[in-house]
């Protein structure tokens, strides 16, 4: 369930308030009662195990490649996941990237080939804490995506 979530059992609709934003969704309760409740309880497992055993970022169409789920689910569960903390996303290219946030790291991305390769490493606390005295700020996060060109398309050139 979200985060803000209500149910009103006499109006029989469950009423999900969104964080960011003052979007109120109505869905009727009945429907997600029993076997829809089951199933996309499912789906978002399912969705996340897709994200979290990728090595790279995924698009929702790379989701539905590798599932039967259809796009709009998708899309919803993505939605549910990103608010519930379980992925992050970036936007490339106008294209929504999602990530699981169970692991820290980085991202580089070829510009010749496309690709995106994963950064397990992580060195940028020194400069987190610099910014934070110089600019007297409290800095959570970050994320880092890098360009260039890959090793094998360097060695192609
Ligand atoms: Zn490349
Ligand atoms: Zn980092």
């Amino acid at each position: 369930m979200a985060k803000n979530s209500s149910i009103d059992k006499t109006k029989r609709h469950v009423i999900l308030s969104y964080e960011n934003d003052s979007h109120f969704h109505f869905l009727n309760f009945e429907h997600l009662e029993g076997d829809t409740m089951e199933r996309t309880t499912k789906n978002r497992e399912s969705i996340l195990k897709i994200i979290e055993s990728s090595e790279v970022p995924l698009t929702a169409y790379d989701i539905s490649n590798r599932c039967k789920i259809s796009l709009p689910t998708i899309y919803r569960a993505l939605n549910f996941l990103a608010r519930n903390g379980d992925i992050r996303s970036f936007t490339l290219d106008h294209y929504a990237y999602y990530y699981s946030s169970a692991e820290h790291k980085h991202f580089f991305r070829c510009t010749t080939c496309e690709r995106l390769f994963p950064l397990y490493e992580c060195s940028i606390e020194d400069y987190e804490k610099h910014l934070e005295d110089r600019m007297g700020i409290k800095i959570d996060e970050h994320f880092i995506l890098f360009t260039g060109t890959c090793q094998e398309c360097l060695q192609q050139r």
